[in-house]
């Protein structure tokens, strides 16, 4: 699907450029989104394209997109995986009976892609199960445990101390879809990338593609966020 032609990304440029040769950008769309909104430019859209291509406000809009191509979204349909459906990277080591004390839960502070309920615990989506609400291509996501809706962002809070094994059962006990094969070592999993992080702070979650001779591995990220002021 075909966002931006050629000629419209030279067009968009030429807009922001006369825009922000004055006052200089502000690090956010507000001159892409206005030249959008004129040209009747889907916005979801437009931000996913941006986004791939590196161009997260006005001025690297102009910097990063590349100017002699059409912009194209492709429609692509992951293939879930139902021997690894959370894709944890094989490499990662269980302990036995660990006892874990933290966990990510949703925020109303942040609101971008996020329909969860104030405080729902928040578990990664499986790789493939499709957002029920659009999010962000460049980024994957969780879904509130008690809604199973979407949210980029998840907040480090502290639990009652739980293993790995029951909390895997708790969560599959919800009976939600996307957790119905949640196990033990994708809750250490899950736990392990936590742990370590202040209580309070942000994370997100994606995945990294990694190509090696024996061909393509995809592993699950969940890594902290800074936001940009
Ligand atoms: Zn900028």
């Amino acid at each position: 699907m075909t966002i931006l032609t050629e000629n419209q990304v030279i067009k968009l440029c030429v807009y922001i450029e006369n825009k922000i040769k004055k006052n200089g950008c502000d690090h956010s769309y507000k001159n892409t989104f206005e030249w959008a909104k004129k040209n009747e430019i889907n916005k979801a859209d437009l931000t996913d394209i941006l986004e791939l291509n590196g161009a997260f406000c006005d001025c690297e809009v102009t910097m990063n997109l590349p100017e002699n191509c059409d912009l194209e979204l492709e429609i692509e349909s992951k293939q879930m995986d139902s021997k690894n459906p959370f894709k944890i990277p094989l490499n990662f080591q269980q302990i036995e009976n660990k006892v874990y004390t933290k966990a990510l839960f949703s925020s109303s502070e942040y609101g971008n892609n996020n329909y969860t309920k104030n405080g729902e615990l928040l578990i990664p989506a499986p790789y493939g199960f499709k957002a029920k609400k659009r999010v962000r291509k460049s980024m994957h996501f969780f879904n509130g445990t008690e809604s199973e809706l979407p949210s980029e962002i998840g907040i480090v809070k502290e639990i009652e101390p739980i293993t790995g094994k029951e909390f895997a059962k708790n969560i599959r006990d919800l009976k939600w879809v996307s957790f119905k094969k949640f196990s033990e070592r994708d809750a250490e999993y899950y736990f392990s990338r936590i742990e370590k992080i202040d209580i309070g702070k942000s994370m997100g979650t994606h995945f990294m593609e990694r190509t090696g001779i024996d061909g393509t591995k995809i592993e699950l990220k969940i890594h902290k966020v800074i936001f940009r002021k």
